[in-house]
Protein backbone atom coordinates (compact mmCIF):
# COMPACT_ATOMS: atom_id res chain seq x y z
CA UNK A 1 0.00 0.00 0.00
CA UNK A 2 1.09 3.53 -0.78
CA UNK A 3 2.18 5.69 2.63
CA UNK A 4 -0.54 8.21 1.26
CA UNK A 5 -1.91 8.35 -1.64
CA UNK A 6 -4.25 11.50 -2.53
CA UNK A 7 -6.84 11.39 -4.51
CA UNK A 8 -6.34 14.94 -6.00
CA UNK A 9 -9.48 17.08 -6.35
CA UNK A 10 -6.93 20.24 -7.38
CA UNK A 11 -3.97 21.10 -9.26
CA UNK A 12 -1.98 18.22 -6.98
CA UNK A 13 0.03 15.82 -9.54
CA UNK A 14 -0.97 12.78 -7.19
CA UNK A 15 2.92 11.28 -7.99
CA UNK A 16 4.55 14.38 -6.52
CA UNK A 17 2.72 14.32 -3.51
CA UNK A 18 3.16 10.54 -2.94
CA UNK A 19 7.14 11.06 -3.43
CA UNK A 20 6.66 13.50 -1.16
CA UNK A 21 4.74 12.14 1.76
CA UNK A 22 6.69 8.88 1.40
CA UNK A 23 9.65 11.01 2.07
CA UNK A 24 7.95 12.23 5.06
CA UNK A 25 6.33 9.14 6.63
CA UNK A 26 9.52 7.16 6.75
CA UNK A 27 8.34 4.32 9.03
CA UNK A 28 4.77 3.40 6.90
CA UNK A 29 6.31 1.48 4.18
CA UNK A 30 8.27 -0.39 6.59
CA UNK A 31 4.88 -1.33 8.55
CA UNK A 32 3.38 -3.68 5.83
CA UNK A 33 0.18 -2.30 6.75
CA UNK A 34 -2.92 -3.00 4.36
CA UNK A 35 -6.19 -1.90 4.52
CA UNK A 36 -7.52 -4.77 2.42
CA UNK A 37 -9.71 -6.58 5.19
CA UNK A 38 -9.86 -10.48 5.03
CA UNK A 39 -12.97 -11.38 3.23
CA UNK A 40 -14.08 -15.27 4.13
CA UNK A 41 -17.04 -16.90 2.32
CA UNK A 42 -18.86 -17.81 5.27
CA UNK A 43 -18.70 -14.72 7.15
CA UNK A 44 -21.59 -13.23 8.14
CA UNK A 45 -20.54 -9.58 8.95
CA UNK A 46 -20.84 -7.42 6.04
CA UNK A 47 -17.21 -5.88 5.00
CA UNK A 48 -16.68 -2.53 6.76
CA UNK A 49 -14.66 -0.03 5.32
CA UNK A 50 -11.63 0.40 7.27
CA UNK A 51 -9.86 4.45 7.99
CA UNK A 52 -7.50 4.06 4.72
CA UNK A 53 -5.81 7.99 4.63
CA UNK A 54 -4.85 7.09 0.98
CA UNK A 55 -8.38 7.74 -0.20
CA UNK A 56 -8.01 11.42 0.76
CA UNK A 57 -9.92 13.23 -1.01
CA UNK A 58 -8.65 17.41 -1.22
CA UNK A 59 -10.76 20.44 -1.78
CA UNK A 60 -8.69 23.80 -1.12
CA UNK A 61 -9.87 26.71 0.57
CA UNK A 62 -10.37 29.19 -1.70
CA UNK A 63 -10.44 31.68 0.96
CA UNK A 64 -7.85 31.92 3.18
CA UNK A 65 -7.20 33.57 6.46
CA UNK A 66 -4.68 36.17 7.08
CA UNK A 67 -2.43 34.60 9.69
CA UNK A 68 -1.99 36.66 13.47
CA UNK A 69 0.66 38.25 15.04
CA UNK A 70 2.01 35.66 17.60
CA UNK A 71 1.03 36.02 20.79
CA UNK A 72 -1.71 38.92 19.51
CA UNK A 73 -5.48 39.20 21.55
CA UNK A 74 -6.62 36.65 18.61
CA UNK A 75 -4.06 33.73 19.59
CA UNK A 76 -5.14 33.97 23.16
CA UNK A 77 -8.95 33.87 22.77
CA UNK A 78 -7.73 29.70 21.34
CA UNK A 79 -10.32 30.00 18.67
CA UNK A 80 -7.68 30.79 15.04
CA UNK A 81 -8.00 27.44 13.54
CA UNK A 82 -5.93 27.37 10.15
CA UNK A 83 -7.14 27.02 6.52
CA UNK A 84 -8.12 23.36 6.22
CA UNK A 85 -9.51 20.58 8.27
CA UNK A 86 -10.01 16.96 7.78
CA UNK A 87 -13.04 15.05 8.30
CA UNK A 88 -14.03 11.63 8.07
CA UNK A 89 -17.05 10.14 8.91
CA UNK A 90 -18.39 6.47 9.92
CA UNK A 91 -21.17 4.29 9.89
CA UNK A 92 -21.71 0.92 11.90
CA UNK A 93 -23.12 -0.22 8.52
CA UNK A 94 -20.33 1.02 6.12
CA UNK A 95 -17.92 1.75 8.46
CA UNK A 96 -15.31 4.59 7.68
CA UNK A 97 -15.96 6.78 4.55
CA UNK A 98 -13.70 9.01 2.07
CA UNK A 99 -11.66 11.00 4.42
CA UNK A 100 -11.33 15.06 3.52
CA UNK A 101 -8.88 17.35 3.73
CA UNK A 102 -11.66 20.85 3.15
CA UNK A 103 -11.90 24.49 4.18
CA UNK A 104 -12.48 24.66 8.17
CA UNK A 105 -15.25 25.59 8.72
CA UNK A 106 -18.67 24.35 10.71
CA UNK A 107 -19.89 21.06 11.46
CA UNK A 108 -23.88 20.28 10.74
CA UNK A 109 -25.22 18.39 13.64
CA UNK A 110 -29.30 17.49 14.39
CA UNK A 111 -30.25 18.54 18.01
CA UNK A 112 -30.62 14.71 18.80
CA UNK A 113 -27.03 13.78 18.03
CA UNK A 114 -25.91 11.42 20.45
CA UNK A 115 -22.35 13.83 21.71
CA UNK A 116 -24.96 16.57 22.16
CA UNK A 117 -26.58 14.44 25.02
CA UNK A 118 -24.39 11.46 26.28
CA UNK A 119 -20.90 13.23 25.73
CA UNK A 120 -19.99 10.44 22.75
CA UNK A 121 -16.68 12.17 22.83
CA UNK A 122 -12.87 11.96 22.59
CA UNK A 123 -10.18 14.24 21.46
CA UNK A 124 -6.50 14.11 21.42
CA UNK A 125 -4.09 17.05 21.79
CA UNK A 126 -0.70 17.74 19.79
CA UNK A 127 1.69 20.23 18.99
CA UNK A 128 3.31 21.05 15.63
CA UNK A 129 6.17 22.46 15.82
CA UNK A 130 8.69 24.89 13.44
CA UNK A 131 12.27 23.92 14.62
CA UNK A 132 15.76 26.03 14.61
CA UNK A 133 16.29 23.91 11.05
CA UNK A 134 13.32 25.22 9.45
CA UNK A 135 11.84 21.90 9.45
CA UNK A 136 8.08 20.82 10.85
CA UNK A 137 7.51 18.12 13.70
CA UNK A 138 5.32 16.27 15.45
CA UNK A 139 6.33 14.71 19.09
CA UNK A 140 5.88 11.03 19.17
CA UNK A 141 2.37 11.45 17.15
CA UNK A 142 1.66 7.52 17.70
CA UNK A 143 1.40 7.91 21.33
CA UNK A 144 -1.41 10.49 20.66
CA UNK A 145 -3.29 8.29 17.71
CA UNK A 146 -2.74 4.97 20.07
CA UNK A 147 -4.64 7.14 23.19
CA UNK A 148 -7.24 8.32 20.65
CA UNK A 149 -8.09 5.02 19.70
CA UNK A 150 -8.17 3.53 23.59
CA UNK A 151 -10.27 6.55 24.49
CA UNK A 152 -12.58 6.22 21.36
CA UNK A 153 -13.62 2.64 22.24
CA UNK A 154 -13.83 3.75 25.88
CA UNK A 155 -16.65 5.76 24.87
CA UNK A 156 -18.50 3.02 22.20
CA UNK A 157 -17.14 5.18 19.36
CA UNK A 158 -15.42 3.39 16.56
CA UNK A 159 -12.25 1.72 16.58
CA UNK A 160 -9.96 2.71 13.55
CA UNK A 161 -6.30 2.07 12.50
CA UNK A 162 -4.26 4.61 14.61
CA UNK A 163 -1.14 4.72 11.86
CA UNK A 164 -4.32 6.16 9.54
CA UNK A 165 -4.79 8.73 11.85
CA UNK A 166 -1.27 9.95 12.07
CA UNK A 167 -0.92 9.79 7.80
CA UNK A 168 -4.20 12.08 7.87
CA UNK A 169 -2.67 14.39 10.81
CA UNK A 170 0.50 14.85 8.47
CA UNK A 171 -1.10 15.56 5.68
CA UNK A 172 -3.46 18.45 7.33
CA UNK A 173 0.12 19.78 8.93
CA UNK A 174 1.76 19.56 5.62
CA UNK A 175 -0.47 21.21 3.72
CA UNK A 176 -1.12 24.53 6.39
CA UNK A 177 1.95 24.62 8.23
CA UNK A 178 3.80 26.29 5.93
CA UNK A 179 1.88 29.40 6.31
CA UNK A 180 0.73 29.19 10.02
CA UNK A 181 4.29 28.37 11.06
CA UNK A 182 6.45 30.25 8.85
CA UNK A 183 9.97 29.47 8.34
CA UNK A 184 10.56 32.98 9.71
CA UNK A 185 9.06 32.00 13.33
CA UNK A 186 11.32 29.12 14.47
CA UNK A 187 10.67 27.86 17.35
CA UNK A 188 6.69 28.44 17.42
CA UNK A 189 4.01 25.63 17.26
CA UNK A 190 0.14 24.61 16.59
CA UNK A 191 -2.15 23.21 18.41
CA UNK A 192 -3.54 19.88 16.73
CA UNK A 193 -6.77 18.63 18.15
CA UNK A 194 -8.01 15.26 16.68
CA UNK A 195 -11.83 14.71 17.62
CA UNK A 196 -14.25 12.25 17.24
CA UNK A 197 -18.08 12.42 17.79
CA UNK A 198 -20.98 10.76 17.94
CA UNK A 199 -23.61 12.23 15.69
CA UNK A 200 -26.55 9.66 15.42
CA UNK A 201 -29.68 11.62 15.44
CA UNK A 202 -31.72 9.86 17.64
CA UNK A 203 -32.16 10.04 21.35
CA UNK A 204 -32.18 6.32 22.23
CA UNK A 205 -29.45 5.62 25.06
CA UNK A 206 -27.41 3.64 23.19
CA UNK A 207 -24.14 2.25 21.30
CA UNK A 208 -23.63 5.16 18.15
CA UNK A 209 -24.03 3.99 14.56
CA UNK A 210 -22.80 7.09 13.51
CA UNK A 211 -19.42 9.10 13.86
CA UNK A 212 -17.57 11.89 12.55
CA UNK A 213 -13.75 11.77 12.67
CA UNK A 214 -12.50 15.50 12.57
CA UNK A 215 -8.45 17.10 12.83
CA UNK A 216 -8.22 20.96 13.09
CA UNK A 217 -4.98 22.65 14.09
CA UNK A 218 -5.70 25.84 16.00
CA UNK A 219 -3.37 28.61 17.01
CA UNK A 220 -2.10 28.71 20.99
CA UNK A 221 -0.36 30.90 23.40
CA UNK A 222 2.92 29.21 24.67
CA UNK A 223 1.83 28.54 28.59
CA UNK A 224 4.85 27.02 29.72
CA UNK A 225 6.90 30.35 30.89
CA UNK A 226 6.80 29.31 34.36
CA UNK A 227 4.44 31.77 35.26
CA UNK A 228 0.84 31.34 35.47
CA UNK A 229 -1.68 33.44 34.59
CA UNK A 230 -4.61 33.16 36.68
CA UNK A 231 -3.04 35.34 40.03
CA UNK A 232 -1.62 38.07 37.19
CA UNK A 233 -5.02 38.22 35.60
CA UNK A 234 -6.52 39.06 38.90
CA UNK A 235 -3.55 41.72 40.13
CA UNK A 236 -0.59 42.17 37.71
CA UNK A 237 1.10 44.06 40.37
CA UNK A 238 1.11 41.32 43.04
CA UNK A 239 2.35 38.97 40.54
CA UNK A 240 5.70 41.25 40.09
CA UNK A 241 6.17 40.54 44.27
CA UNK A 242 5.70 36.38 43.84
CA UNK A 243 7.59 33.85 42.71
CA UNK A 244 7.16 32.35 39.69
CA UNK A 245 5.63 29.01 39.11
CA UNK A 246 2.30 27.59 38.86
CA UNK A 247 0.22 28.18 41.99
CA UNK A 248 -1.86 24.94 42.54
CA UNK A 249 -4.94 24.31 44.71
CA UNK A 250 -5.65 21.08 46.00
CA UNK A 251 -9.03 19.65 45.13
CA UNK A 252 -11.57 19.70 48.18
CA UNK A 253 -12.57 16.38 50.08
CA UNK A 254 -16.40 16.52 47.72
CA UNK A 255 -14.51 16.76 44.40
CA UNK A 256 -12.79 14.07 42.28
CA UNK A 257 -11.68 14.44 38.69
CA UNK A 258 -11.48 9.91 38.35
CA UNK A 259 -12.04 7.47 39.82
CA UNK A 260 -11.53 3.53 40.17
CA UNK A 261 -13.46 1.77 37.08
CA UNK A 262 -14.13 5.53 35.61
CA UNK A 263 -12.69 7.00 32.77
CA UNK A 264 -9.73 9.15 33.73
CA UNK A 265 -7.38 7.07 31.71
CA UNK A 266 -9.17 8.22 28.71
CA UNK A 267 -9.33 11.93 26.96
CA UNK A 268 -12.65 11.98 27.07
CA UNK A 269 -14.91 15.52 27.08
CA UNK A 270 -16.47 13.80 29.84
CA UNK A 271 -13.82 14.07 32.58
CA UNK A 272 -13.51 18.18 31.55
CA UNK A 273 -16.82 19.67 31.70
CA UNK A 274 -17.45 18.32 35.36
CA UNK A 275 -14.16 19.99 36.38
CA UNK A 276 -14.45 23.14 34.95
CA UNK A 277 -16.63 24.20 38.19
CA UNK A 278 -13.83 23.46 40.31
CA UNK A 279 -11.47 25.33 37.95
CA UNK A 280 -13.18 28.16 38.12
CA UNK A 281 -13.04 28.28 41.69
CA UNK A 282 -9.38 28.00 42.06
CA UNK A 283 -9.01 30.65 39.42
CA UNK A 284 -11.13 33.33 41.24
CA UNK A 285 -9.14 32.54 44.42
CA UNK A 286 -5.75 33.24 42.27
CA UNK A 287 -4.62 30.23 41.52
CA UNK A 288 -3.72 28.73 38.43
CA UNK A 289 -4.65 24.82 38.29
CA UNK A 290 -6.78 22.52 40.53
CA UNK A 291 -4.24 19.49 42.21
CA UNK A 292 -6.38 16.71 41.81
CA UNK A 293 -7.10 14.25 44.80
CA UNK A 294 -8.35 11.56 45.74
CA UNK A 295 -9.45 8.86 48.35
CA UNK A 296 -9.60 9.76 52.66
CA UNK A 297 -5.52 9.54 52.44
CA UNK A 298 -5.53 12.23 49.67
CA UNK A 299 -3.44 10.43 46.86
CA UNK A 300 -1.94 13.14 44.39
CA UNK A 301 -3.09 12.66 41.08
CA UNK A 302 -3.14 15.13 38.44
CA UNK A 303 -2.69 18.83 38.12
CA UNK A 304 -5.74 20.52 35.68
CA UNK A 305 -4.96 18.84 32.32
CA UNK A 306 -1.46 17.96 33.20
CA UNK A 307 0.22 15.09 34.89
CA UNK A 308 1.73 15.83 38.19
CA UNK A 309 5.93 15.31 38.93
CA UNK A 310 7.56 16.01 42.27
CA UNK A 311 11.12 15.46 42.97
CA UNK A 312 12.12 14.40 46.52
CA UNK A 313 14.62 13.36 48.94
CA UNK A 314 13.57 10.10 51.01
CA UNK A 315 14.55 10.20 54.87
CA UNK A 316 17.17 7.37 53.89
CA UNK A 317 18.40 9.53 51.87
CA UNK A 318 17.46 8.91 48.13
CA UNK A 319 17.12 10.82 45.44
CA UNK A 320 13.55 10.21 43.51
CA UNK A 321 11.02 11.75 40.52
CA UNK A 322 7.91 10.36 41.58
CA UNK A 323 4.42 10.07 39.72
CA UNK A 324 1.45 8.50 40.51
CA UNK A 325 0.62 5.00 38.11
CA UNK A 326 -0.96 4.01 35.48
CA UNK A 327 -2.38 1.07 36.85
CA UNK A 328 -6.27 1.88 38.15
CA UNK A 329 -6.82 3.69 35.01
CA UNK A 330 -7.48 7.04 37.04
CA UNK A 331 -4.41 8.63 35.17
CA UNK A 332 -4.08 9.62 31.90
CA UNK A 333 -1.05 8.27 30.14
CA UNK A 334 0.83 11.48 29.11
CA UNK A 335 3.06 11.79 26.32
CA UNK A 336 4.85 14.50 28.14
CA UNK A 337 4.41 11.97 31.40
CA UNK A 338 5.85 9.04 29.15
CA UNK A 339 8.74 11.30 27.96
CA UNK A 340 9.89 12.94 30.89
CA UNK A 341 9.73 9.74 32.76
CA UNK A 342 11.57 7.65 29.58
CA UNK A 343 14.51 10.46 29.88
CA UNK A 344 14.84 10.29 33.26
CA UNK A 345 15.70 6.74 33.34
CA UNK A 346 18.12 7.12 30.33
CA UNK A 347 19.90 10.43 31.10
CA UNK A 348 19.23 11.08 35.10
CA UNK A 349 19.25 7.08 35.92
CA UNK A 350 22.55 7.32 38.07
CA UNK A 351 21.56 10.55 40.50
CA UNK A 352 17.65 10.11 40.40
CA UNK A 353 15.45 6.68 41.24
CA UNK A 354 12.34 7.49 39.16
CA UNK A 355 9.40 6.18 41.14
CA UNK A 356 5.89 5.17 39.72
CA UNK A 357 3.84 4.60 42.97
CA UNK A 358 0.72 5.82 44.61
CA UNK A 359 1.54 8.68 47.04
CA UNK A 360 -0.38 11.18 49.79
CA UNK A 361 -0.71 14.76 50.85
CA UNK A 362 0.89 13.71 53.50
CA UNK A 363 4.11 12.74 52.34
CA UNK A 364 4.56 15.50 50.07
CA UNK A 365 3.20 17.62 53.21
CA UNK A 366 6.53 16.06 55.37
CA UNK A 367 8.40 16.28 52.78
CA UNK A 368 7.91 19.82 52.37
CA UNK A 369 8.06 20.90 56.00
CA UNK A 370 11.04 18.44 56.59
CA UNK A 371 13.08 20.49 53.96
CA UNK A 372 13.07 17.03 51.08
CA UNK A 373 10.75 18.21 48.91
CA UNK A 374 13.49 19.87 46.02
CA UNK A 375 10.57 20.44 43.46
CA UNK A 376 7.40 19.81 41.72
CA UNK A 377 6.09 20.61 38.00
CA UNK A 378 3.29 19.44 35.71
CA UNK A 379 3.73 18.05 32.32
CA UNK A 380 1.83 17.86 29.49
CA UNK A 381 1.00 19.38 26.04
CA UNK A 382 -0.62 22.20 26.52
CA UNK A 383 1.67 23.57 30.22
CA UNK A 384 4.54 22.07 28.70
CA UNK A 385 7.19 21.66 32.04
CA UNK A 386 5.25 23.93 34.49
CA UNK A 387 7.27 24.56 37.35
CA UNK A 388 5.15 25.01 40.74
CA UNK A 389 5.92 27.09 43.24
CA UNK A 390 2.73 27.16 45.89
CA UNK A 391 0.50 24.47 46.41
CA UNK A 392 -2.87 25.33 49.06
CA UNK A 393 -4.04 22.18 50.67
CA UNK A 394 -7.09 22.74 53.78
CA UNK A 395 -5.95 25.92 54.31
CA UNK A 396 -2.03 25.80 54.24
CA UNK A 397 0.08 27.10 51.72
CA UNK A 398 3.15 24.63 51.00
CA UNK A 399 5.40 26.69 49.21
CA UNK A 400 7.53 24.62 47.09
CA UNK A 401 11.21 25.26 45.80
CA UNK A 402 11.63 26.56 42.46
CA UNK A 403 15.77 26.33 41.68
CA UNK A 404 17.32 28.59 39.68
CA UNK A 405 15.36 31.31 37.62
CA UNK A 406 11.29 29.99 36.70
CA UNK A 407 12.16 26.40 36.69
CA UNK A 408 13.27 23.83 39.36
CA UNK A 409 16.66 22.16 38.15
CA UNK A 410 15.49 18.62 36.89
CA UNK A 411 12.14 20.63 35.39
CA UNK A 412 14.68 22.54 34.02
CA UNK A 413 16.98 19.80 32.72
CA UNK A 414 14.18 17.81 30.90
CA UNK A 415 12.47 20.72 29.75
CA UNK A 416 15.26 21.75 27.88
CA UNK A 417 15.55 17.67 26.30
CA UNK A 418 12.44 17.79 25.45
CA UNK A 419 12.21 21.46 23.54
CA UNK A 420 15.18 19.97 21.65
CA UNK A 421 14.34 17.19 20.28
CA UNK A 422 10.84 18.67 20.01
CA UNK A 423 12.39 21.92 17.72
CA UNK A 424 15.14 19.82 16.25
CA UNK A 425 18.16 21.25 18.48
CA UNK A 426 18.70 17.16 18.99
CA UNK A 427 17.87 14.77 16.14
CA UNK A 428 15.89 12.31 18.33
CA UNK A 429 13.09 9.18 16.40
CA UNK A 430 10.78 11.23 19.11
CA UNK A 431 10.71 14.30 16.68
CA UNK A 432 8.84 13.47 13.31
CA UNK A 433 9.66 15.45 10.29
CA UNK A 434 6.69 16.13 8.16
CA UNK A 435 7.57 17.56 4.80
CA UNK A 436 5.53 20.35 3.52
CA UNK A 437 3.51 20.84 0.52
CA UNK A 438 3.55 24.35 -1.52
CA UNK A 439 0.05 25.19 -2.07
CA UNK A 440 0.94 27.57 -4.80
CA UNK A 441 3.80 25.13 -6.15
C1 LIG B 1 -3.95 15.62 27.98
C2 LIG B 1 -3.79 15.40 29.44
C3 LIG B 1 -2.54 15.24 30.05
C4 LIG B 1 -1.25 15.43 29.30
O1 LIG B 1 -1.04 14.51 28.30
P1 LIG B 1 0.03 14.84 27.15
O2 LIG B 1 -0.08 13.71 26.23
O3 LIG B 1 1.34 14.95 27.82
O4 LIG B 1 -0.39 16.15 26.56
C5 LIG B 1 -2.51 14.93 31.39
N1 LIG B 1 -3.63 14.81 32.12
C6 LIG B 1 -4.85 15.00 31.58
C7 LIG B 1 -6.04 14.85 32.43
C8 LIG B 1 -4.97 15.31 30.23
O5 LIG B 1 -6.17 15.51 29.69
Amino acid sequence: MAPIAIQSASEYPSTDLKTRFTKSIPSATSTGLTNAGIKHTNDPEPQLSKLDASKLVFERNTSPKALPEPNSPEVWAQNVCTDHMITCSWTSSTGWSTPNLKPYGPLSLMPTASVLHYATECFEGLKLYRGYDGKLRLFRPDRNCQRMLTSATRVALPAFDPKELQKLIEVLVATDGEKWLPKSRPGSFLYLRPTMIANDDHLGVRKPDEALLYVIACLFPSFDTGRGTAALDANPALREKERPGLKLLASKEDTVRAWPGGFGFAKVGANYGPSLMAQGEARAMGFDQVLWLLGKDCDVTEAGASNFFVVWRTREGRLQLVTAPLGDKIILDGVTRKSVLELARERLGGEVEVVERKYTMCELEAAVQEGRLLEAFAAGTAFFIASVSKIHFRGEDLEIPTGKGDSGNYAAVIKTWLHDIMYGQEQHEWGVIVEERQLNA
